[in-house]
């Protein structure tokens, strides 16, 4: 558990204020320069000494670039795996970062320079340069390894005379982008974990979890500034990390767009369904406002683990049995969303706020002055889950509403990096530069642990290669 100032785990503040991912370079003698793979990065606006492609003819494919040095899986999801990686003794940078690795496989065609999959990982990468801020994972860096697969074509000429053209065939490709800070664990394991604790040494899990409303207000309201203007469009608990020290960042933005003020979208998105917004789901007209809902959702699951419920009570509650079993999908299989069960929404919380009182308050008295400020938030929570985009509030005025939360505990208290925006308006970091010193709300060792006990679906330390799908081996064919 190193903390120090170089090499270790630091602050986001810290680490967007020193700029260090400036210090991040990538070993640039094997990159490509041009051809038909850069092009794309230059019209996606990329920094070539940032994004650099490269490739491995057959075999030994695929394992973790220079410089990094591969250490757990934190996730995986679909095609898409994140791990820990950290760079070699004695490499300029030496942060730990998460690296996200996509495989670029296209459902419609083969690998290649021009496949949709890398198009959109591109356009990824491309909203993740241009955001930072203390609540939003910082991009480092990114990489595309795609594999050639070499077939000699032997080709009869005349007599006996045979001639091998080698021919070549992409057979898989990566993209993968390193960001700061890997996570410890996520919201949705740490709800779990905060709602099971009993442990006074664990109390802390519950007490953070009230500064998470207004950090995540100022993340999402950034994303939504003018000049930002990014949907992030994938809201959910699984999507906001919790790092080292306890506070909440949001990550994953493979389904992010960008927007224009006043532009409402409409089509087929394709995100977690549960936290979406009716409008999504429909795939009528919506705005930035369908992030605001999703946001709704996560905190009304934070507030029932609050009021001493887990997370998954919500959504008992509030599933419609009646549908479920009287439709042609068993109750098994069939997606819960929020958006469904809107009607049933004043009902649970009436029910979420008795239980609080009369059952939790009872066995908890030493709870009564969260208890009541989460009561107090719940009408605004219930204004972020409204049916129609209009009635909802902008990200920007989220803040206000819910930065009371922050005085409950000493510990973490006020978010500092939060609380000097809304004093100076939201702004990327670092450009302003601010001298301020920070207070630093400081975790102890006990809490560190907790947070690594809880680390991500537990998945082993692993030392594989980063991928091993079948395309990658056995890649020199005659
Ligand atoms: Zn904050």
């Amino acid at each position: 558990m190193s903390q120090d100032s170089d090499g270790g785990m630091i602050r986001m503040h810290q680490y967007l204020l020193g700029r260090d991912d400036d210090n991040f370079v990538w070993d640039d003698a094997t990159r490509e320069r041009d051809g038909d793979w850069t092009d794309p990065v230059r019209e996606a606006g990329l920094d070539e000494r940032k994004h650099k492609v490269f490739h491995h003819s057959n075999k030994e494919y695929l394992n973790p670039p220079t410089p990094f040095v591969q250490k757990d899986q934190l996730g995986q999801s679909g095609s898409t795996i994140v791990y820990k990686v950290l760079s070699p003794v004695g490499h300029t940078y030496s942060r730990p970062l998460a690296l996200k690795i996509i495989q670029c496989k296209d459902k419609h065609g083969p690998p290649g320079p021009e496949s949709n999959v890398r198009k959109l990982a591109l356009e990824e990468v491309r909203n993740m340069t241009t955001i930072r801020h203390p609540h939003i994972v910082v991009y480092v860096a990114s990489f595309e390894d795609y594999c050639i697969k070499t077939k000699k074509i032997r080709q009869r000429r005349g007599k006996a005379l045979a001639v091998y053209h080698p021919r070549e065939q992409i057979k898989a490709h990566i993209l993968g982008i390193a960001m700061y800070p890997p996570a410890q664990c996520n919201l949705q394991v740490f709800m779990i974990e905060a709602n099971r604790t009993s442990l006074p040494d664990e109390a802390w899990m519950l007490e953070f979890m009230h500064t998470y409303f207004g950090c995540l207000a100022q993340a999402v309201a950034y994303l939504h500034k003018s000049g930002v203007q990014i949907r992030h469009k994938d809201i959910k608990p699984e999507n906001v990390v919790i790092d080292e020290f306890g506070l909440p960042v949001l990550t994953d933005f493979g389904l992010a767009k960008h927007f224009e003020t006043g532009q409402p979208s409409n089509g087929p998105t394709d995100k977690t369904l549960k936290y979406a917004d009716p409008d999504s789901i429909e795939e009528t007209e919506r705005d930035e406002r369908s992030d605001i809902f999703s946001l709704g959702c996560v905190y009304l699951e934070m507030a029932t683990v609050i009021l001493g419920k887990p997370a998954m009570f919500a959504e008992e509650q509030l599933v419609d049995d009646t549908a479920a079993s009287g439709s042609r999908d068993s109750g098994e299989g069939r997606e819960f969303k929020y958006s469904e069960s809107l009607d049933r929404l004043d009902e649970y919380l009436a029910t979420l706020s008795r239980s609080a009182r009369d059952e939790l308050l009872a066995v908890k008295p030493g709870r009564e002055a969260s208890v009541n400020a989460v009561l107090k938030v719940l009408p605004h929570i219930r204004g972020m889950m409204q049916k129609d985009y209009h009635e909802r509030p902008y990200a920007h005025q989220l803040y206000p509403r819910f930065r009371s939360l922050y005085n409950i505990y000493d510990l973490p208290g006020p978010c500092v990096s939060c609380e000097e925006e809304r004093r100076t308006g939201i702004r990327s970091w670092p450009r302003a530069a601010s001298p301020t010193v920070f207070r630093s709300s400081t975790m102890n060792s006990a809490m560190f642990q907790l947070v690594r006990r809880t680390s991500m679906p537990s998945s082993p330390v692993t030392s594989s290669p980063i991928s091993q799908s079948p395309t990658d081996i056995e890649a020199d064919e005659r």
